[in-house]
């Protein structure tokens, strides 16, 4: 059993009958699915916590079998509380990967968790860090330059006039 006391933002939150599944994206781990003890009373200490948008300090336990962990414990720092934070956890969650930590993209999310206002270029400054820097990209489709889109499902750039030809490709979409 190996535990890992880290730090993680909070990217989602699945319920399913028993306990809570989580998202975060952590300090040392990169991403991680972990699941909160199936202790009602634990979980229930732990929620206010573990909320998306949560900046916390967070232990976990490795399971023996699979890549799963278990959340031991949890205690928010700080909670991101900007208008953007759904888009935010959303943009964060498609361009990290599990298991792959990244000290700039989590530095970057701990200063938005820190702000008390969005920094201009946020999605342009996240899609950067994750490898997808949008000056000097185009239109993956047709070329332009003038693109407006990254969709998050298909790793391109797309523009307008693009998007309203592929309109199967609105999945995952992120207007820049
Ligand atoms: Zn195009």
């Amino acid at each position: 059993m190996i535990e890992v006391f880290t730090r993680g933002l909070v990217l989602d939150k699945e319920i399913d009958d028993k306990d809570g599944l989580f998202t975060i994206f952590t300090e040392t781990l990169g991403k991680v699915r972990g699941r909160a003890t199936s202790s009602r009373k634990i979980t229930s200490k732990l929620a206010a916590h573990l909320e998306p948008g949560c900046f916390s300090a967070i232990r976990l336990v490795q399971k023996t079998s699979g890549n799963g962990f278990r959340v031991i414990d949890a205690l928010i720092e700080k909670k991101m509380l900007l208008s953007e934070t759904p888009e935010i956890l959303f943009l964060a969650d498609k361009m990290t990967a599990p298991g792959q930590p990244d000290q700039r993209m989590f530095a970057y999310l701990k200063k938005l968790a820190a702000a008390g206002e969005i920094p201009s270029g946020w999605k342009r400054e996240i899609l950067t860090i994750a490898g997808f820097d949008p000056a000097g990209a185009s239109c993956d489709l047709c070329g332009s330059k003038n693109f407006a889109y990254f969709s998050s499902r298909d790793i391109m750039f797309l523009c307008e006039r693009c998007l309203k030809r592929n309109p199967d490709c609105r999945e995952g979409l992120i207007r820049l």
